[in-house]
């Protein structure tokens, strides 16, 4: 256990201020996200140096399509989410406690390099990275970044930010894939460290929200704001999931707000919709429902827009420039088959692109 950060105490009680859901602990109690505890009127985190769950993974695959682009990421998570999405895909760990993913019997496992070649089942289960630990192991894979992703890095915010600073101390870049549920003060603390988000933007409906989140609308929005004016590099992703957000009119809303408040340079997403978790009953979302998005956004003068989770879609993954419009990076799922840019310029025209690229 680790102390909690921006939490209040009153009396015994504790009130955590990291996310809206300002979940409030009597001595004892659980929070939402299921890593936090009041003991005895403190509020500790579990989900500190136990990661559930790491890969490396191309950045293509967070999406982050304008940051280092064909670079490998090591990629980690804990249990544990401040969400409770219907559609979740990584529900095995997002909606699980730190004890019901790791063995809090066994004798604790550091893992340091020269790494094994592969970890059993009964290792990974008593596996602690400490923020050292992971940046060691980042070294060691040769990954110029670590991202912290598959489940919710708002949900592990204190492991999050140690391992951001002890990664910055030595050159390694971070990566948050995130809801975008946060508060102000606790973001603006975490993203000093951040140097590429990738934000879900689940919906532009707060009844929606409420409905297939459990979260609302207004905090994103805030929070997208909030990057912006920070200057992190981030890229949003809007999952269509049939008869949830798959109405072309609020679609269109969404991408108003988002060239109006973020620019035409801000990437956006589409992602298709597989059914699962809670949404099984569901279908896959319609190609052309995701070409239709594709269209609205454009038509709202947003330049980089692209579609994701559909092999074989023309042009999905395909970044044109905004100035000659001729292609200027091109993708085969998550691998980057064409760059034409260069110091974070076409090499047609010129024109700078947006993004992050060496
Ligand atoms: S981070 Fe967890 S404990 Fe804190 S308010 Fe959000 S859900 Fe509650």
């Amino acid at each position: 256990m680790k102390e909690g950060r921006h939490y209040l105490k009153l009396g015994r009680n504790v009130q955590c201020k990291i996310c809206p859901n300002n979940c409030l602990l009597e001595p004892g109690d659980r929070s939402h996200c299921r890593n936090r505890v009041n003991h005895d009127g403190t509020l500790y985190t579990l989900a500190y140096g136990n990661p559930c769950t790491f890969h490396v993974d191309p950045v293509e695959k967070k999406p982050l399509y304008h940051f280092l682009p064909g670079s490998r990421t090591f990629s980690l998570a804990t249990s544990g989410c401040v969400f409770r999405c219907l559609n979740c895909q990584n529900w095995e760990i997002s909606q699980r406690k730190p004890e019901e993913t790791k063995d809090p019997e066994g004798e604790p496992l550091r893992l340091r390099p020269p790494l094994p070649a592969r970890l059993t089942t009964s290792e990974m289960a008593r596996l602690s990275l400490f923020p050292d630990d992971v940046v060691a192991v980042t070294e060691a894979l040769g990954c110029p970044s670590i991202s912290y992703t598959y489940s919710e890095p708002t949900a592990f915010f204190e492991y999050t930010q140690d391992t951001c600073r002890a990664a910055h101390e030595r050159r390694l870049k971070n990566i948050l894939v995130s809801c975008g549920s946060i508060e102000e003060r606790p973001a603006r603390d975490l993203y000093q460290h951040v140097d590429a988000a990738h934000v879900d933007l689940k919906g532009f409906d707060d009844a929606i929200y409420r409905k297939l989140n459990s979260g609302r609308l207004a905090p994103i929005l805030r929070t997208l704001q909030v990057l912006k004016e920070l200057g992190v590099w981030f890229e949003i992703i809007h999952l269509v999931v049939p008869t949830y957000t798959d109405r072309l009119e609020v679609i269109q809303r969404m991408c108003a707000w988002i060239a109006r408040e973020l620019g035409p340079d801000q990437p956006l997403h589409f992602s298709r919709f597989q059914p699962q978790h809670h949404l099984t009953h569901l279908p896959p979302t319609p190609l052309e429902t995701l070409r239709k998005a594709r269209e609205v956004a454009r038509a709202e003068g947003l330049h980089f827009v692209y579609v994701g989770n559909v092999p074989g879609m023309a042009d999905a993954g395909t970044t044109w420039c905004p100035d000659c419009h001729k292609a200027i990076v091109e993708r085969d799922i998550f691998a980057v088959t064409r760059l034409d840019i260069t110091d974070g310029r076409c090499r047609f025209c010129g024109a700078k692109i947006s993004g992050v690229w060496s």
